[in-house]
């Protein structure tokens, strides 16, 4: 559905994606994460690539709908650091042009999707990648794109992760994994831009996430709170500190949604340019999420840290919103810092749909 109309999709908005993503994660957060990581993968193709690579890489995700791709830039020593301007430091992956061929080797962790459904890799995996490792990445780092059946990428195994139990976190290894030089989206030295921008779009998306899981609280600790007594005589939202408690979770999640719809409009309508929002996004709702869960859990007491409530589950998964998707301080808050130190920063740019 992200795919644009002239490539067979229905190009649906990230406005759109936002509505839907919402409700999956209400239900299960695995699902629309597998969903957004597909859509990960494909960023740097959809946003950047060619009209050749599109067409060759973009339809069969239209007619096979169960296709998985995957954005493969996590490094076995973190990421936060990707873009140290220091050419020992930063990503690793190398490609060498060889001929009429990109040569890959090196390790990547957390690649959702990378396994595939099969465990012998995802349909499409984009690999963020240095071109020349004795040049910084401002001038090196690339985005390459790799079918996850090419020889020498390796899914070692999955890592085991607390919370997203059901999205696949492989470590994968590229050995001198060959695949054609036409498989770099854009001018090599753009690998910043289109690592910013792929990261911008799930940015915002991850809103959607952290208001689905913070949903399912609520509507647990609402419906505990308006059936179950605790050996008193009325229902616990009869107490005023519990209906205060509702009170502030639900203002909390109505702020994040309309938060998290602004953000992605506002990215696509700015042609990505202004990412500001979307970034604050990603840090606002993931820390509200992990607080609403666990104040939902207040609100129930003792039970909710057992199976008896699914809000011990969702407190796994609310715990990986601020630490994935770029950590919120290794890298999220660093994004903005940043922003904010530059001398035509515009604290109004994105209230006025700038
Ligand atoms: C369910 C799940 C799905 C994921 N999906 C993907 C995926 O599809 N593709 C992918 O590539 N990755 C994926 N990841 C990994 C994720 O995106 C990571 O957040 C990201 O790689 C960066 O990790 P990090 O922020 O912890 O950085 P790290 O580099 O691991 O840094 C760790 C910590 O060190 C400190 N730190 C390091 N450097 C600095 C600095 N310069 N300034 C300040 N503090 C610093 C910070 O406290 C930071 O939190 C996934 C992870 C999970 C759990």
């Amino acid at each position: 559905m992200q795919v644009p109309l002239r490539y067979g999709g229905t190009a649906m908005s990230a406005l759109d994606f936002a509505l839907a993503a919402e409700e999956l994660a209400r239900a299960d957060i695995n699902l629309p994460t597998t969903l957004l990581a597909t859509g990960l993968g494909l960023q740097p193709i959809l946003r950047f690539g060619t009209d050749e690579q599109r067409r060759r890489f973009l339809p069969d995700f239209v007619t096979d709908g169960s296709r998985l791709a995957a954005f493969a830039f996590t490094e076995v020593t973190g990421g936060a650091n990707f873009d140290c301007p220091d050419p020992s430091a930063g990503v690793q992956t190398v490609a060498r042009l060889d001929g009429d061929s990109w040569v890959i080797n090196d390790q990547k962790h957390y690649t959702t999707n990378g396994s595939g459904w099969d465990g012998c890799g995802a349909h499409c995996i984009t690999v963020v990648c240095r071109t020349d490792p004795t040049r910084p990445p401002q001038e090196s780092l690339a985005v390459i794109v790799v079918p996850g059946s090419t020889p020498g990428v390796q899914v070692i195994d999955v890592l085991d992760t607390v919370g997203h139990r059901a999205v696949n976190s492989p470590r994968i290894h590229f050995e001198n994994v060959r695949v054609p030089a036409g498989n770099l989206p854009g001018p090599h030295d753009d690998g910043l831009e289109i690592v910013a921008t792929t990261f911008s779009w799930t940015a915002a998306l991850i809103g959607a996430a952290c208001v689905g899981v913070m949903r399912a609280a609520f509507d647990c600790a609402l419906a505990f709170a308006k059936t179950d007594k605790r050996s008193g005589t009325v229902p616990v939202i009869e107490h005023q500190n519990v209906g205060f408690m509702l009170v502030d979770i639900e203002m909390r999640i109505e702020a994040a949604r309309y938060l998290t719809w602004k953000s992605c409009h506002h990215f696509e309508a700015t042609g990505t340019r202004n990412r500001e929002l979307a970034i604050m996004t990603k840090v606002y709702a993931s820390e509200l999420c992990v607080q609403v869960v666990y104040d939902s859990m207040r609100l129930v007491g003792i039970d909710s840290c057992t199976d008896m409530f699914p809000l011990a589950g969702l407190m796994q998964d609310a715990l990986c919103f601020p630490l994935y998707d770029g950590g919120n301080m290794g890298v999220r808050r660093r994004q903005l810092h940043a922003l904010f130190r530059r001398a035509d920063y515009d604290g109004m740019a994105a209230a006025e749909g700038r």
